[in-house]
């Protein structure tokens, strides 16, 4: 009897006085999943009578994401940080890497100087 009652009062609560969550939503939506190069998958939700582009700036890292989860576009040259870096694990040089490193913090150093504080 008890565990039976308390479920059925849960799920009263839960669905509140309207007893729909979506009311106001009468406009039908579709989901689209993007996904970028650093393998982020976001869904993006349109009006149905929308076309989804084929590309769309990913949430989460800015980088363009595309409708293939096979193929994503490739990251532009936005950040050289790590474009710097690939090129040297690739050459498994551990000096230069330290010293690109350096070039990178000093350059942040230079930027909160410039009056933008990230951190
Ligand atoms: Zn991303």
């Amino acid at each position: 009897m008890a565990g039976g009652g308390n479920a059925i009062r849960g799920s009263r609560v839960g669905a509140g006085p309207m007893g729909e969550a979506e009311r106001g939503e009468a406009a039908p939506r579709k989901a689209v999943t993007y996904f970028c190069a650093r393998e982020h998958r976001s869904v993006v939700t349109f009006a149905v009578e929308a076309t989804a582009p084929d590309s769309w700036d990913c949430p989460k890292c800015g980088l363009p994401a595309s409708l293939d989860c096979d193929n994503p576009p490739p990251a532009p040259k936005i950040e050289p940080y790590k474009t710097h870096l690939a090129y040297v694990k690739e050459r498994r040089t551990d000096a230069e890497a330290e010293v690109i490193l350096d070039e990178a913090i000093q350059l942040l150093r230079s930027r909160r100087k410039s009056g933008d504080i990230i951190f």
